[in-house]
């Protein structure tokens, strides 16, 4: 039993001032974490008892699908790291230190070397696989914005899980069974979530899903279809192109006067001037960013869009990962950009890539790398050959689905979980073979899924939360009753003995017991600290009556005392 008297708890009546979204501010009022540093947070009491509910729901799915749990330290030794490249790619995000003896050491990030070397030393044979392993574990990663409390910490804790498996079927079978998983543990976790298409990033591998809670405060916007089950984070989303066509069937280049046109709509104009009807979507506009690798090697990127899109530069970082975007300026630096008039044709010496939206045949207006001109029916397969294909122009709201061409919507969403086909990569790279019934060996293929324990607290607190405090579901929730005894007689005692009674059924409870506190403040707290279910013993004890919160509701019920401990547990059960 949690007494409030001896609790090791303080509410707070206002907000820190560092707050910016609901859930960051009612977990610190309601004494659930307590800030160290920026992006590093202390749990409480009842935040602990939070992390280990999620923690529990995710164990006992994981361990459901047959996946062991495991253990790695947090501190890790460099060679694994280098042997991936992942101790450059990871750059600035990795937290690095070194030993007495000047070796270098990491705070792991997410930890697919060290499993893959596990297995490596422990297994031998294709009769040992498939086989899945997990752990529930504490991150490092130096968070270039740490925002909005734990839910995005530089410190954090991961459930993450590896699939080893001889075969791609293999491989679909662990991924599935992840996502199925993941599904009942969300689920469980009452959260509102969408599963999502993702890009793999620095993984590296293939199929990718996300799973996003939904919420305004979200840093991942989506996209769904409002009419097939599409859904894909924006950094991944395939919208509806063009049909390619045959480039030699387009009217010839032709280059034009264009002096005085900053602005796309102003090149619109000036070529409808002169006979030329194209909307801005069928002018291309050309973005110049500066690339930065994490081994500081840096190039310039020119990015190819319809003239009516920006470029989303989230979007087009994720696609370019392990790389930086960052903004252009030296265009004294090369001469081939022509700042205003850049156009893809006969532009050498500097990568140019186009947004998928730009397909083979297509025809566009756009600069003549000279200064006051540009061209018209420059075309895609004929006039230039982009060196990639790389998303990059930012989606809308209305754009067509990529898989039915309906609409799409957008919303905005929490990372809760990730799952990935990672395929041979880090199998590649350390060697990881079994030996195969013919004695010949079998590259394992991988996957790896990650679960953010500690975010998903603050995910949840995201969605469930009113002006008053936090409203959690009833399984993860600190406890299971919240009992108050207020007032002068007997409530006191009563309250003392509905909580023992409650525990001995092995229900967990929350028993305000501090001598002298006013029922508004003890009413209050409970509102704060949100356990869905309230009994509130107080004057109405004399008539033989006391009454039942929901939090959720707001629902506030008298019943008789008489037979309140079944009366408690049969809405615990509702
Ligand atoms: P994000 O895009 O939000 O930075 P990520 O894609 O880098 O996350 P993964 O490498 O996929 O994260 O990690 C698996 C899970 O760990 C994520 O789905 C998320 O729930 C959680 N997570 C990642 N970074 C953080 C963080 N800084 N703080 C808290 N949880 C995190
Ligand atoms: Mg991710």
């Amino acid at each position: 039993m949690l007494r409030m008297s001896t609790l090791f708890l303080r509410t707070l009546r206002e907000d820190p001032a560092d707050a910016e979204v609901p859930s960051h501010r009612l977990l610190v009022r309601a004494g659930y974490v307590r800030r160290v540093a920026p992006g590093i947070y202390s749990w409480l009491p009842l935040g602990v008892r939070m992390l280990h509910n999620v923690s529990r729901v995710v164990r006992e799915e994981m361990d459901r699908i047959g996946a062991q749990e495991v253990l790695f330290p947090a501190l890790l030794p460099k060679e694994p790291y280098e042997v991936s490249g992942r101790w450059t790619e990871y750059g600035d995000l990795l937290m690095r230190l070194k030993d007495r003896r000047d070796n270098d050491y990491l705070l792991g990030p997410t930890h697919e070397e060290m499993f893959t070397l596990m297995v490596k030393g422990e297994y031998s044979s294709y009769k040992d696989l498939p086989v899945m392993l997990y752990q529930v574990q504490t991150k490092y990663r130096d968070e270039a914005r740490p925002r909005a409390g734990v839910l995005r910490g530089r410190e954090f804790t991961m459930k993450d899980s590896y699939s080893f498996d001889l075969d791609d079927q293999g491989l679909q079978r662990s991924y599935d069974l992840h996502r199925e998983a993941y599904v009942r543990i969300f689920d469980r976790l009452g959260m509102d979530y969408r599963i999502v298409s993702a890009v793999s990033g620095a993984m590296g591998g293939s199929a990718s899903e996300e799973f996003l809670a939904a919420a305004p405060t979200g840093e991942d916007t989506f996209v769904h279809c409002t009419s097939c089950d599409y859904a894909a984070n924006t950094e991944a989303v395939q919208l509806k192109a063009a049909e390619p066509v045959d480039p030699s069937t387009q009217p010839a280049l032709e280059v034009l006067d264009t002096p005085d046109t900053p602005t796309i709509d102003t090149l619109v104009e000036v070529l409808r001037d002169q006979g030329h009807d194209v909307p801005a979507s069928g002018t291309l506009k050309n973005v110049v960013v500066l690339l930065r690798w994490p081994d500081g090697k840096v190039a310039p990127l020119v990015v190819g869009v319809p003239g009516d899109r920006e470029v989303d530069v989230k979007r087009l970082e994720a696609n370019v990962s392990p790389a930086e975007v960052l903004p252009f300026e030296k265009f004294q630096d090369f001469p081939q950009l022509v700042k205003g008039y850049i156009g893809p044709q006969g532009l050498e010496g500097v990568r140019y890539v186009v947004d998928p939206l730009v397909v083979q045949g297509s025809s566009w207006a756009t600069g003549a790398n000279v200064e006051g001109k540009h061209a018209v029916n420059v075309v895609m397969g004929r006039d230039f050959t982009p060196a990639d294909v790389v998303p990059a122009a930012e989606v809308r709201a209305g754009d067509p689905c990529g898989r039915c061409g309906s609409p799409l919507e957008i919303g905005r969403g929490i990372e809760i979980g990730h799952i990935f086909q990672l395929g041979r990569k880090y199998a590649d790279a350390f060697g990881l073979d079994v030996l195969g019934p013919d004695s010949k060996p079998v590259r394992v293929t991988m996957g790896s899924y990650g679960i953010g324990v500690s975010r998903a607290v603050a995910a949840i607190a995201e969605q469930a939360h009113d002006e008053k405090g936090l409203v959690w579901p009833r399984e993860i929730a600190p406890v299971d009753v919240h009992v108050i005894g207020v007032g002068k007689g007997e409530q006191k005692a009563e309250a003392e003995k509905l909580a023992a009674a409650l525990e001995a059924q092995g229900v967990t409870v929350l028993l305000d017991d501090r001598p002298k506190v006013s029922p508004g403040v003890a009413f209050k707290d409970a509102e704060l600290i949100g356990v869905p279910t309230s009994v509130v013993i107080g004057r109405g004890l004399d008539d033989g009556e006391v009454e039942l919160r929901d939090r959720r509701s707001g629902e506030m019920r008298t019943v008789p005392f008489e037979g309140l401990l079944e009366t408690v547990l049969t809405e615990l059960r509702s």
